[in-house]
């Protein structure tokens, strides 16, 4: 059983995936394609299913044509035998002939039935005259007073007739080619329509600052920008210098692409992008040169913004790292972005941003003068943020008058951008689920659960084990009430979500920055309170308090080793960041020694706090009772219920101070 609280992070849902790699680009000007070089092999005509269709098609219908005028009238003939035609003109059925070499058409006057069955019936006719002989056939015609034509054996084919058929083809092939040529410009016969489609199809819509909202400061170092690229003139007559590369920094989903998609946007210049992680995994050995490639693309298309997100994957300090297989890879496409960047001459008018969340973990060399030297930091949004967020993303969305986008902001502290855009997303489809016109305020409370605590999980829980669930959640929420009480417990439930059994939500009522160590010792109690709750209870403890006892070591080992909390280990920091990054110069260099008493140290904290919970609980088993009742009952809680079952009153406003 598990807690979340607020620092969980939803991951960012990706919104861009991916077109054939390395880069992306955006707002490029209609102009010929920007595909790397085409395969070798590729024969001069298109290979697009399309062209050969109506190819195909065009052939046909020219063969259809062609037949139906070069068979004449013939084909419109039927063929009777010289004997049948003989005894119709004896019959004087006959009302007119034509002579054509040795063959005679004609019609006659009543319909004539042919074949076995006399299904066909027959009025234009065509037959041979044999030459064995002279039949007379003609005194015979006269005779019957029918009329008698000739026709010369070279048939004159009208004029029009003949350009159709002689050239006709040819035109329609010709004519065919032109067209493809204009539409996809040179080199549209080995690709044609891709670029194009790729451009005009599948182009996202420019981001601009209106999309941008809550990190308005980072929004404004970045205006000087925008206006560079509006003006490069402006700038270089009075000899300003043009920063090349700006570092956005911050946690993942505050915005960071966004923001760098929105300065192109804005200032209405192409945006190249390319992940550099994909980069280097992507394409082993070729990563230098790519890097040369999109460098010479993005100069082209001066003045652009080049975007490199995760710069951290491939700029990491190079004494540091995995150091294991693609190390050499990395470096190499480092190096190339260096010198790429340093031989930017001033005009080049590309800038490059670039992203990472872990900026003290970069290559200095990067961060050098004329490299990254500008630093903007890209901070989780404050409740005005979140609120400015929201309503940025709920633009497109019919809102019912009772929502109340600021009680959203202020009940989702430590969200960030991504997250929220995800929050009013799943609100908008749980309205929909529901068919509804609009989205309520009750759909953002769904939708909230939805992304702190997990999607409700179908799975039978005996009733044994859904007790014990509301006792151990019960345990956090008491605990967590007597020792942060600033902090409202917003949920509890023993739903099933995700791979616990139950939840127990305790929510900063603001954002918080900065902790200190009651607060933290607060947060270990809390997180100790399922598994005491137990303990009391039942004299025993499950497995289900595993990814707590996680949590709490994590918390107690940062506050020993990096945050000085531990008057034994001292104001030392002993341990590295989280997270495989290298320890500050100096910072690696602890003996086998302080690494066990800052093991002693972290147990010593951890049972302390365990002790605290027991007791407290103990002092409460009241409270914890009646809140396990109410849970078994009612499965899911409120805050206004939790409080009311336990007793305390609910924290003041929860809105931020
Ligand atoms: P990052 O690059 O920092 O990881 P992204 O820019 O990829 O974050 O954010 C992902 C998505 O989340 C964006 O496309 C946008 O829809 C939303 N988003 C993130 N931050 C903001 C913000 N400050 N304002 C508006 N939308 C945001
Ligand atoms: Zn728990």
């Amino acid at each position: 059983m598990s807690d979340s609280d607020s620092t969980s992070r939803i991951v960012p849902e990706e919104d861009r995936q991916g077109p054939p790699p390395p880069w992306r680009v955006e707002g490029l000007p209609d102009e010929p394609p920007q595909l790397a070089p085409r395969p070798s092999g590729v024969g001069l005509l298109p290979r697009e299913p399309r062209f050969w269709i109506i190819l195909l098609g065009l052939l046909l219908l020219n063969w259809f044509i062609y037949s139906w005028f070069a068979g004449g009238q013939g084909t419109a003939r039927a063929r009777v035998s010289y004997s049948q035609f003989r005894t119709e003109v004896d019959a004087g059925n006959v009302e007119e002939v034509t002579s054509v070499g040795s063959a005679i058409e004609g019609s006659f006057l009543t319909p004539v039935k042919l074949g076995i069955d006399a299904g066909v019936t027959v009025v234009l006719f065509r037959t041979e005259r044999p030459s064995l002989g002279d039949d007379k056939v003609i005194d015979v015609l006269l005779a019957k007073g029918v009329t008698v034509n000739a026709q010369s054996l070279t048939r004159p084919v009208p004029f029009w007739q003949n350009l159709l058929f002689g050239f006709g083809p040819t035109v329609l092939l010709v004519g065919l080619f032109v067209v493809m040529f204009r539409r996809g410009g040179a080199g549209a016969l080995t690709g044609m329509g891709r670029s194009r489609a790729k451009r005009v199809d599948n182009e996202p819509k420019r981001a601009t600052f209106a999309d941008v909202a809550g990190i308005d400061e980072a929004e404004d170092e970045l205006i000087e920008i925008v206006d560079f690229l509006r003006n490069p003139e402006r700038y270089q007559r009075l000899g300003a210098t043009i920063p090349r590369g700006v570092l956005l920094s911050g946690p993942p989903g505050t915005g960071k692409t966004l923001l760098a998609r929105a300065v192109a946007g804005e200032a209405g210049v192409p945006f190249f992008s390319l992940s550099a992680s994909e980069f280097v995994e992507m394409i082993v050995g070729v990563g230098a040169s790519r890097v040369r490639d999109l460098f010479e693309q993005a100069k082209k298309a001066a003045p652009a913004i080049m975007f490199i997100d995760e710069l951290d994957a491939i700029g990491r300090a190079r004494s540091s790292g995995a150091g294991l297989g693609g190390h050499d890879e990395r470096e190499q496409t480092l190096n190339q972005i260096l010198t790429e960047m340093d031989g930017f001459a001033g005009a080049a008018g590309v800038i490059v941003l670039a992203a990472t969340n872990r900026p003290e973990i970069l290559d200095p060399a990067l961060l050098r003068p004329g490299r990254f030297d500008r630093h903007v930091v890209v901070n989780p949004p404050d409740i005005v943020g979140r609120r400015a967020i929201l309503a940025v993303h709920s633009r497109q969305v019919p809102l019912d008058e009772d929502v109340d986008l600021a009680a959203v902001a202020a009940s989702t502290p430590g969200m960030v951008g991504a997250d929220l855009r995800n929050l009013v997303n799943e609100a908008a489809l749980l309205a929909a689920r529901r068919h509804r016109g609009s989205v309520c305020q009750a759909d953002f409370t769904d939708a909230f659960d939805k992304v702190m605590l997990g999607t409700a999980r179908a799975i039978t829980v005996s009733p044994a084990e859904r007790e014990r669930t509301a006792v151990h959640e019960s345990g956090h929420a008491v605990t967590g009430i007597l020792m942060n009480p600033a902090d409202p417990v917003r949920k509890v439930s023993i739903i099933p979500r995700g791979a616990s059994l139950g939840v127990t939500l305790q929510a900063p009522a603001a954002d918080r920055y900065d902790y200190d160590e009651a607060y933290l010792r607060g947060r270990i109690v809390m997180t100790l309170g399922g598994r005491a709750a137990e303990e009391l209870v039942y004299g025993n403890v499950t497995t289900g308090a595993e990814s707590d006892l996680e949590k709490v070591t994590q918390i107690a080992r940062q506050m020993v080793g990096r945050w000085g909390m531990s008057a034994v280990i001292g104001p030392v920091a002993v341990l590295p960041r989280p997270g495989d990054g290298p320890l500050l110069p100096g910072v690696d260099a602890t003996s086998p020694r302080t690494q066990e008493l800052v093991d002693d140290e972290v147990r010593r904290i951890l049972d302390e706090c365990y002790v605290t919970a027991l007791g407290l609980l103990a002092d409460h088993r009241d409270r914890l009772e009646a809140l396990a009742r109410l849970l078994l009952e009612r499965e899911t809680l409120d805050e206004p219920d939790i409080y009311a079952a336990v007793g305390f009153a609910r924290p003041g406003s929860s809105t931020a101070s």
